[in-house]
């Protein structure tokens, strides 16, 4: 099953037992400790053992860090710089993240379980272009001239929306601290994020390189802890203008009726998924099953996006499926640190708890398990890649968003068919198209309610491409120039054109 890999054809020791440098709050340019002096621990899900004691960050700590952003918005200099100086600091800030590539790789496989070829050559790599795409951003900031309908000249003003709050998961540490940061300096916002409690290694340790890129004190902000103390007191908070949340349709629940409940702050949700990857008939078969493959499994499934429902056209369906199950089972489960993993860990012991119980699920809910379905390995939070077919859309299996390696398959025979049942959940974030017919492709497109549409390729994210979800997943994008609008505020100045009275 899925085959175990412990090799040690892997990088150099010092990469797989990294020092942890950053282990405190990191608060108006300082490490600090927490106030009430609290630490938690943060698990290898390799090991199950601790990796450090990470300073425990509550209310008071947020408070903290939200006066120091809320002066270095009102007083210090980011708001104010030239865009262009702005984005000199944040290409710094990139080439920095570069330049230490291999230990950031590292402490996000060591605290996530996460591939730490993948972390070095693509996670990382990526997050410094999302900030060199927002500093070319930053100096192109402006309003626009309006046709007024009378005597005035009128204009708008585009200016920083505040003091930020970014509550971030923990199933791509960087990739997320990064996209959210990213759009809201550009805009001359200052902020406070708490990374997820999982995985606070990489966001301290970036926290670090904004300080030396030269990022003034006060407006990057790290407060570790858990959500419904920090997290909680950042969404409630009076000074905090805008809460930009990642996570489960349940807390973002939370985020905005606390938003509600304190200042009205502007919200932005990105929450969960249930994507459908529709094949017809007419593919390759062989690279239609290698990316639906790809769509589960890459991140051990732990990615919202991840095409958990796979809806196949029944010409193709049952060499697809062998084909499917011939993957899964040579899908190469083992140390993430192993260039020939495919699949790490899952990020910790409730995540590895929840998915084997919705697996137990389904086949109560009587879905065939053709593959996978248990744990793997005597240590560690390993999942074998699980395929279930016959699954219907009223099961839970196919209803949930598990955050693991199992795949719902389901066969279709007509493409109105195949788009009622993928629009039949609560979730639109993202689903994938796979045909060589470009007017089913342009139907389905047009058809699917989710924020992101794939075609003939899965996981295309681009700086560019906004993204977000539609429904229960969420509203408002990252990414793209959408993401950096979600900073700004949009101010209407008005004047009269000649020496009028006032009106
Ligand atoms: P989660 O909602 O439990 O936690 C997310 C963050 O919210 C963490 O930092 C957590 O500490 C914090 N939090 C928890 N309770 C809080 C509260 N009461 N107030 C404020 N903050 C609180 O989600 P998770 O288990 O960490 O991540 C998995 C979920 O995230 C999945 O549902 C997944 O789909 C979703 N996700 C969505 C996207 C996206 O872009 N749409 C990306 C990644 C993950």
């Amino acid at each position: 099953m899925g085959g175990h890999c412990d090799t040690d054809d892997s990088p150099a020791s010092f990469v797989k037992n990294p020092t942890i440098k950053f282990t405190k709050l990191f608060i108006n340019g300082e490490f600090i400790d927490s106030i009430s002096g609290k630490t938690f621990e943060t698990i290898d899900p390799r090991t199950m053992e601790t990796i450090a004691r990470i300073a425990e960050g509550d209310k008071e700590d947020v408070d903290l860090a939200v006066k120091a952003a809320l002066q270095a918005f009102d007083h210090g200099p980011w708001p104010r710089l030239p865009g262009s100086e702005r984005a000199r600091i944040m290409m710094k800030f990139a080439d920095l993240i570069d330049e230490n590539v291999e230990e950031l790789a590292s402490l996000d496989t060591i605290d996530a379980g996460k591939l730490f070829t993948m972390g070095k050559a693509v996670d990382i790599p990526h997050a410094s272009s999302t900030l060199r795409y927002y500093a070319g951003a930053a100096d192109k900031i402006h309003g626009e001239v309006l046709k007024m309908s009378r005597e005035f000249h009128g204009y708008t003003l585009l200016e920083p929306i505040g003091v930020v709050g970014h509550i971030i998961p923990w199933n791509f540490p960087t990739t997320m601290f990064l996209l959210k940061i990213s759009p809201a300096l550009a805009a001359g916002c200052t902020m406070v994020v708490k990374p997820a409690e999982q995985t606070p290694l990489s966001a301290l340790y970036y926290a670090h390189l904004a300080k030396l890129a030269g990022i003034p004190d006060g407006v990057l902000n790290v407060v570790t802890g858990f959500g419904p103390t920090a997290g909680a007191a950042i969404s409630s908070h009076m000074d905090i203008d805008a809460v930009s949340f990642t996570g489960s349709p349940e807390i973002g629940r939370k985020v905005m009726q606390a938003a509600a409940a304190s200042n009205l702050k502007v919200v932005s949700l990105e929450l969960g998924g249930k994507s459908p990857l529709i094949i017809f008939d007419d593919v390759d078969v062989d690279m239609a099953a290698e990316l639906a493959i790809f769509g589960i499994l890459h991140n051990k499934g732990e990615i919202c996006v991840a095409s958990s429902r796979v809806y196949v056209q029944e010409g193709i369906y049952d060499e697809l499926v062998k084909k499917l199950v011939e993957k899964a089972k040579a899908w190469v489960v083992g140390d993430p640190f192993d260039p020939k993993v495919q699949q790490g860990p899952q990020v910790d012991k409730k995540q590895f708890e929840k998915i084997l119980s919705y697996i137990e699920h389904g086949k109560r809910e009587g879905a065939t398990l053709l593959t996978g379905g248990k744990p793997l390995g005597g240590k560690g939070y390993y999942i074998e890649p699980t395929i279930f077919s016959e699954v219907k859309e009223e099961m839970l299996i196919a209803k949930d968003e598990i955050f693991g390696p199992v795949m719902a398959l389901a066969k279709f025979k007509t493409m109105e068919e195949a788009i009622e049942r993928a629009n039949s959940t609560r979730y639109g974030l993202a689903a994938g198209i796979l045909t060589k017919d470009i007017n089913v492709a342009n139907t389905v497109s047009r058809s699917i309610r989710a924020g992101t549409i794939w075609i003939n390729c899965y996981f295309a994210f681009d700086n560019d491409c906004p993204f977000g979800g539609y429904k229960m997943s969420g509203f408002g994008r990252d990414l793209g120039l959408e993401a950096l609008h979600k900073y700004l505020q949009v101010k209407s100045v008005v004047t009269p054109l000649y020496n009028t009275p006032w009106l």
